[in-house]
């Protein structure tokens, strides 16, 4: 018997039962049955030709239809259906047809079955990485919104607190003429002006991250010579040093000297924030390091301390904006005193001051240990200018080149 006389054999019975075996309720039946039709027109087309391309529009279809739930969970792969429409073809040749002609219709079957499976299996594939990408987008977009509300809060909460801060300092210095000035006076007055000093400071940090966040960090390109701001950030914690009992040393490294262009002052931000951060994480009597080394346009800048140390998994975090480890409502607010950590912001700030100067920051340190203190080594890498790397920067200082000349 012909193939096609075989299929027009098959088909009734083919189509009542795969609907009646693969389906539950009339109305559903129904719909499936003109789909159990169109699919054995396209099977026969697909023998006929020896083509399985044949399948291919039915089968996507069908990929297709699945319920976003089915694709999450990787259910109701069509593989299982085909396999189950398969089994009822191969019955059905077994029932109907003579052993020759069975064998001969599922020899015939058997590729086109298997090619289907293929494409089926690579369709739910692509259709699973294209769900799991979407939702990787979906996650990346609120994790933008959060990072945004977060930014907005620090940017409002910053300049709305800026306004009494001013006003504040500015009764206080109204106060320290008005008042008899006492030794009790002066020390409550001290102690005002400390935490107003503090809260500016914080509050000073909080407008530096949302100028960063928000790429509107300006910087003033000066020369500049990293022997001076060393010495200077030496200079501003010999005291805290003295205090902790620890050694602050910073070794003359070939290239420390030489004039680059630069940020001074948000260089010295960062310079102040690495210093004292390894004062503060380093227990009494330990030493802080200051070395570097020049390399083809760059210079390298790095600070070890003897200090608690950072786990490799936290290396990262550190970074990022209230990037503190351990309890927060441990902190205190000292500037020097061990492990007085603050509102975990100043490394974030380093971070966006070095990279919008076009360098790279990052920690080397073993693991954190309290014990034993492994120490860490935080790296600064500066790219080195020897003209100014911006027009506002050029403008002023050809004029000193050309002067000079
Ligand atoms: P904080 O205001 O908390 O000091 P930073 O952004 O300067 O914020 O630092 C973030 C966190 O990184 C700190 O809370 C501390 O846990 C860790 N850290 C920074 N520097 C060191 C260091 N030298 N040794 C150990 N841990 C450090």
């Amino acid at each position: 018997m012909r193939i096609l006389e075989i299929f027009d054999q098959l088909q009734r019975k083919f189509i009542d039962r795969v609907s009646e075996q693969l389906t539950r309720g009339e109305e559903v039946r129904e719909q499936f049955l003109h789909q159990v039709t169109r699919y054995y027109n396209l099977l026969q087309q697909s023998i006929v030709t020896g083509d399985s391309q044949w399948l291919q529009p039915i089968l996507i279809e069908w990929v297709q239809v699945r319920t976003q739930s089915e694709v999450e969970k990787q259910e109701a792969s069509l593989t299982v259906l085909l396999n189950q429409i398969f089994m009822i073809t191969h019955q059905l040749a077994s029932e109907e047809l003579n052993p020759k002609e069975a064998l001969n219709f599922m020899g015939k079957l058997l590729p086109i079955h298997t090619d289907a499976l293929e494409y089926v299996t690579q369709q739910e594939t692509q259709a699973y990485i294209e769900h799991i990408s979407q939702e990787l987008e979906n996650v990346r977009l609120q994790l933008e919104k959060l990072d945004r509300s977060k930014s907005d809060f620090i940017s409002v909460a910053a300049h709305e607190l800026k306004t009494p801060l001013t006003l504040i300092e500015g009764y206080m210095d109204m106060l320290r003429e008005s008042v008899p000035n006492t030794t009790q006076t002066a020390l409550f007055l001290d102690g005002v002006g400390n935490g107003t000093r503090r809260l500016q400071e914080i509050v000073g940090d909080m407008i530096d991250v949302s100028l960063i966040d928000n790429n509107l960090l300006d910087l003033n390109f000066r020369p500049i010579w990293f022997n001076r701001l060393l010495a200077m950030a030496q200079n501003e914690f010999n005291d805290a040093v003295k205090e902790r009992n620890q050694i602050l040393k910073i070794h003359p490294f070939p290239g420390v000297d030489a004039m680059t262009y630069g940020d001074a002052e948000r260089i010295y931000q960062v310079l102040r924030n690495l210093f004292s951060n390894a004062i503060k994480y380093t227990p009494d009597g330990g030493e802080i390091t200051i070395d570097g080394r020049s390399l083809p346009g760059f210079i390298e800048i790095t600070v070890t301390d003897t200090g608690i140390g950072i786990a490799s998994d936290d290396q990262e975090r550190i970074f990022e904006k209230f990037g503190h480890l351990g309890d927060v409502s441990l902190h205190s607010s000292g500037k020097t005193k061990f492990k007085g950590g603050g509102p975990g912001l100043g490394l974030s700030i380093a971070k966006g001051i070095v990279e919008a100067h076009g360098g790279t920051i990052w920690v080397e340190s073993k693991e954190c240990d309290e014990i034993t203190c492994p120490g860490s080594t935080f790296h600064i890498l500066f790219p080195i200018h020897e003209s100014p790397p911006d027009e506002k920067a050029k403008k002023l200082f050809q004029y000193t080149e050309t002067r000079e000349e």
